[in-house]
C-alpha cells in the first residue's frame, strides 16, 4: 500500500502536474489512515498474544513452550517463513536524502504519518519475528513421535489417543478422517487436545505410502500388536524416531500392513482377555517411549 501511495506521488511530480489535485490527495490521505488503523489494530491483537504467550512462558520456566490455545493452533499450521512472508514497505527515512521525499509530499503532516507508518510496520515486522521463534520452539520441544491410528473407527478410542499423544507432546495422531475432531462425543474426551498437536489425515488406503514416506525420513515404523514375532515392551529399546500403527479394535494390523513394518511390540499379559483396549495399548506404549526418553 505504502509503494502504491509512494509512486503515486512521484508519477504526478514526474508527469510535471502543477499541482495534485486536492480531492486526490485528499482520497490518498484517507486510504492512508484506513490502512493505518487496520495494521494498529492487527498489532494490538499480536501485542496481546505475545504478551500473553510471554506471560505463560516466564510464569512456567520449565515449560518454555507453552502457549494460549487459541494461538498454537495457528502458529503451528503458520507456514515456517511465514514471518519473514511480509511485504517489505518503502523505507522513508532511508531513501529521504535521494529523492528528498518530503518535497514530494504537499504538506508535512502526510509524510509524518506514513514515516509513523513504517515505524509501525517495522514493529509488526519485529513482533512476527517473535512469533516465528515461538513457533520453532514448540516444534523443537515434541517428540519424535507418530502415532497412526487409521485403522481405528471407534470415537472414545481416538479422542483419548489425542490427549494421551498431547500429555506426552508427541509430533502427531493420524487419523482416517481429520473431520472427527469436531464431534461433540470426541471434544468431550479429548479435552481440547486437539488444538495441540497436528492431527493428520491419513486413510487407510494412504497408509502404506505414508509409512514408506515416514521411513524414508529416518523414523521406524513398529507396529504395536500380538503376534508370533512381536518383541515385549519391556525388552524393547525405542530409537528417537519412531512411527507406531495401533490396530483395528477387533482384527488388529492387517497383514499387509505387519509386512511392512520394521518390528511389532507387545504389552505382556497375565491373564485371560485375549487383548487390552486399543488406547490403553496406545497409552501403555507411549508412555515407554517416553520414560525411555526420559532416562537419557
Ligand atoms: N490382537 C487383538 C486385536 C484387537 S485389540 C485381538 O486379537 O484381540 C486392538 C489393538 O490394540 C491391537 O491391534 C493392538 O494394536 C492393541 N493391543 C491390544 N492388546 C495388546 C497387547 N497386549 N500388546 C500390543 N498391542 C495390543
Amino acid at each position: 500500500m505504502l509503494l502504491f501511495c509512494a509512486w503515486l506521488m512521484i508519477i504526478t511530480q514526474e508527469i510535471e502536474f502543477e499541482c495534485v489535485p486536492i480531492s486526490l490527495m485528499d482520497h490518498v490521505l484517507n486510504f492512508l489512515n484506513d490502512v493505518r488503523e487496520d495494521l494498529r489494530s492487527s498489532m494490538a491483537k499480536d501485542v496481546i498474544t505475545i504478551k500473553n504467550e510471554g506471560l505463560k512462558i516466564v510464569e512456567d520456566p520449565n515449560c518454555n513452550e507453552l502457549l494460549s490455545a487459541v494461538n498454537k493452533e495457528k502458529i503451528l499450521q503458520q507456514p515456517k517463513d511465514a514471518s519473514v512472508d511480509f511485504q517489505k514497505k518503502i523505507t522513508l527515512l532511508k531513501h529521504e536524502q535521494q529523492h528528498n521525499f518530503s518535497s514530494l509530499f504537499r504538506n508535512e503532516e502526510i509524510y509524518g504519518q506514513l514515516v509513523e507508518m513504517e515505524c509501525e510496520g517495522e514493529l509488526l515486522n519485529q513482533l512476527l519475528q517473535s512469533r516465528r521463534m515461538t513457533m520453532d520452539n514448540i516444534r523443537a520441544s515434541r517428540q519424535q513421535f507418530i502415532l497412526v491410528a487409521s485403522l481405528l473407527d471407534r470415537i472414545p478410542n481416538l479422542a483419548g489417543l489425542a490427549r494421551t499423544c498431547e500429555v506426552f507432546k508427541t509430533s502427531g495422531l493420524a487419523v482416517a478422517d481429520a473431520n472427527v475432531v469436531v464431534d461433540k462425543q470426541f471434544q468431550l474426551i479429548s479435552v481440547t487436545a486437539e488444538k495441540w498437536i497436528p492431527i493428520m489425515e491419513v486413510p487407510v488406503k494412504s497408509m502404506k505410502n505414508f509409512l514408506e514416506k515416514k521411513k524414508r525420513e529416518g523414523y521406524s515404523i513398529l507396529g504395536l500388536e500380538q503376534t508370533a514375532n512381536s518383541i515385549p515392551l519391556d525388552k524393547y529399546t525405542f530409537p528417537q524416531k519412531v512411527v507406531l500403527v495401533l490396530g483395528r479394535e477387533k482384527e488388529g494390523i492387517p497383514v499387509d500392513i505387519i509386512h511392512i513394518l520394521d518390528a511389532c511390540v507387545e504389552i505382556p499379559q497375565l491373564g485371560v482377555v485375549r487383548s487390552l483396549n486399543v488406547h490403553v495399548s496406545g497409552a501403555i506404549a507411549l508412555w515407554e517411549y517416553t520414560r525411555q526418553q526420559r532416562s537419557h
